[in-house]
């Protein structure tokens, strides 16, 4: 696998932009190098360009090396990035499974490449074969999304890693929610294929949606590529300590998982409950997606109620589905008292 080969040819030849900050890394006693002001201090200077301090932390959370590691702007940074790296636009086309997320598509379409996309079966799980089957010369990307979004299953780990030894270009892993799957991540496989990339997020159960946070997680290839045509300074000082921050306090966030995880599978029994309730699928994340009889019926009437949920009733697959996000014990107790005011 050479990463150098599945470049586009105006990525491989770019001479990225070079700070003042990739010049000159030390301490030193008088910065004049950044045109920045001396005044307003610490906010004056310029961030760390490569978040080195914020990625030894991650790298030891993770179990990985700081190397493997690129920080974006929400893990929609390095979901672009790879289209812009990887993908000729007009020309190249990614594989993906259907339904899921639906940032790959938007990506795909504003850098004008096409997505292929496989449907899952009933039971909202894939063969990689089927996938394999989509993948022509043009395809430089297969995305999968574990646990995926809508549906909330893991996918089958076993046909993930075919995919990923039997594809010659980049398979991204999307472990927005792995949290709450714990034991169910690809980040162990990282040191064995370099066309492996696991994408995860300060944004769900860490829950810093607000600081726009995403991690992708890859070999050193890789994560050299993202480097390069990155915006140099993607990640602001704010956004770096409040992660520092919060990443001493890791209990903190296991305590909210466990509180949701918990609430998801209370939630799950009560909704079975409901005479309109059809189906309640098995999540492993932090939503539940579950079938009703006139479903956007019941979501307007929820709206009227002030409670929002997302109808993806008209998405393939999810016909007559809503897609619940588990809230706090009281947001639950409020949804779950309107809607059996619907019995
Ligand atoms: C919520 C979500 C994300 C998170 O995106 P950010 O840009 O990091 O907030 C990524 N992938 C999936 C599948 C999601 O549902």
């Amino acid at each position: 696998m050479n990463i150098e080969t599945l470049l586009r040819e105006n990525i491989k030849n770019l001479k990225p932009y070079s700070s003042a900050r990739d010049e000159y890394t030390g301490e030193a006693m008088v910065f004049l190098d950044a045109n920045e002001n001396p005044f307003n201090q610490p906010y004056n200077r310029y961030p760390d360009p490569l978040q080195r301090e914020l990625k030894v932390e991650i790298s030891k959370m993770k179990g990985c090396r700081p190397e493997q590691i690129f920080l974006g702007n929400g893990s929609d940074e390095p979901i672009d990035l790879l289209f812009r790296a990887f993908c000729e636009p007009g020309q190249d086309n990614i594989v993906t499974i259907d339904p899921t997320y639906g940032m790959y598509q938007v990506s795909a379409d504003i850098n004008h490449v096409e997505v292929k996309k496989v449907l899952l079966k009933d039971d909202f799980s894939f063969s990689a074969d089927d996938l394999l089957e989509e993948v022509n010369e043009n395809t430089k990307l297969i995305f999968l999304c574990s646990p995926n979004n809508p549906t909330g299953n893991l996918l089958d780990k076993q046909e993930m890693l075919k995919v990923t030894k039997e594809f010659a270009g980049l398979v991204v892993v999307d472990e927005a929610y792995i949290d709450f799957a714990p034991g169910a991540s690809l980040l162990s496989e990282l040191d064995q294929f370099e066309n492996l990339v696991v994408l995860q997020t300060f944004s769900k159960a860490w829950g810093m949606a607000a600081i726009r946070l995403g991690m992708a997680f890859a070999s050193e290839a890789v994560i050299h590529v993202l480097n390069k045509i990155k915006y140099p300074y993607n990640i602001n000082i704010l956004t770096q300590q409040k992660a520092l921050d919060l990443i001493k306090k890791e209990e903190k966030k296991n305590e909210w998982v466990k509180i949701l995880i918990t609430e998801r599978n209370k939630i799950a029994e009560q909704l079975v409950d409901l005479p309109f309730v059809q189906k309640v699928y098995a999540s492993e994340a932090n939503f539940i997606l579950v079938q009703m009889h006139e479903a956007r019926g019941i979501y307007e009437f929820l709206v009227e109620n002030g409670i929002i949920v997302r109808d993806r009733s008209k998405v393939v697959l999810c016909n007559d589905s809503l897609r619940i996000t588990i809230g706090s014990e009281e947001e639950n107790e409020i949804l779950m008292t309107k809607l059996r005011e619907l019995i």
